[in-house]
């Protein structure tokens, strides 16, 4: 496209909320043929919410959402924020004035699969069964079966291991963005694939899919994983987009033709992409690559 075709279709764009950086990814966009979605916080509206907690210790629930929060409180990452509000309400419930939630020390991040630090003198790992194995903590049949019933309903079970033990685990959910299924049936009609490509674990990756009529997934991939899916599709020859919000897309957002992400989301994503999605909402995906077909047909 010439430049003047470009500064045009990126002010058309930037006024639709679509934010275009550069020329390349306007001329890229209309190949795209795939498109990957990452499911939390990008199909998802990524306001997890605690439904559900469980103390496989003789722990008292308070302590043990006390102790899960502290681990959590220095997070981004929107399961980190569902548990500490869930530690906050706990207060409220037991008719304690302060919201403070002590944090832990030696805070760190696990990307894609949880956080760990030390509260008190009690080392504490928050995260999914990934993170647990490889930290070597055994999870046990209670544990399991807890797991496995919390996926079946669509639910991410979030476990917390204290000094090597998992002590209990909270399940919670996070709704599919209202639109998610239409934009996906509109790219089918556009012969765009959708694909969905998560860290969450595989029973509740597939239920989430199905809500929202995506067929194909990848699950439990860490954030170099979801790049390699990528680069394996486009081993195929065709034009792939990626659709992210998180730290852990940034690798994948980089490695697609067209990275996109979701405005509400993480600095390091919306740095990483090629197309931000201001409003956060799925549509402006289709906005994007409509917004190039009709630059780019313009000029042949
Ligand atoms: P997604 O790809 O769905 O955006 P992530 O890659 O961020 O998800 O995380 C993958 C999985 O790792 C989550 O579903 C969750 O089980 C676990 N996880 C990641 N970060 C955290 C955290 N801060 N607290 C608890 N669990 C986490
Ligand atoms: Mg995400």
């Amino acid at each position: 496209a010439t430049p003047t075709a470009v500064m045009v279709a990126t002010g058309k764009g930037a006024s639709q909320g679509v934010l275009i950086k550069g020329g390349s990814a306007l001329e890229k966009a209309h190949k795209v043929k795939i498109v990957v979605f990452d499911k939390t916080g990008t199909l998802t509206v990524g306001k997890p919410v605690v439904v559900n907690t469980m103390v496989f210790s003789d722990m008292p629930i308070q302590e043990f959402c006390e102790i899960a929060a502290a681990a959590e409180v220095n997070s981004e990452h929107p399961i980190a924020k569902a548990v500490v509000l869930h530690a906050k309400k706990l207060h409220q419930q037991y008719g304690l004035n302060s919201e403070h939630i002590t944090e832990a020390e030696d805070f760190e991040v696990h990307p894609g699969s949880g956080v760990s630090g030390k509260v008190g003198d009690k080392m504490v790992f928050v995260g999914n069964k990934r993170l647990m194995a490889a930290r070597n903590i055994l999870l046990g049949t209670e544990v399991e079966d807890y797991m496995l019933e919390s996926e079946q309903l669509a639910r991410t079970c979030v476990l917390v291991a204290v000094d090597g033990r998992v002590a209990g685990a909270l399940a919670v959910t996070d709704p599919v963005k209202p639109e998610a299924e239409q934009v996906i049936s509109f790219l089918k009609s556009m012969n765009i694939t959708s694909i969905m490509v998560t860290g969450d674990n595989w029973a509740t990756a597939t239920a989430i899919a199905k809500e929202v009529g995506i067929v194909k997934v990848f699950a439990e991939t860490d954030p170099l994983g979801k790049a390699d899916k990528i680069k394996e599709l486009q081993l195929k020859g065709l034009a792939v987009a990626m659709v992210g919000d998180g730290i852990n897309d940034s690798p994948a957002l980089v490695a697609a033709d067209v990275g996109m992400a979701i405005g509400a989301g993480t600095d390091v994503a919306i740095e990483a992409a090629d197309i931000v999605l201001i409003k956060s909402n799925l549509e402006d995906v289709i906005t994007a690559i409509d917004l190039s077909r009709k630059t780019l047909a313009r000029i042949r």
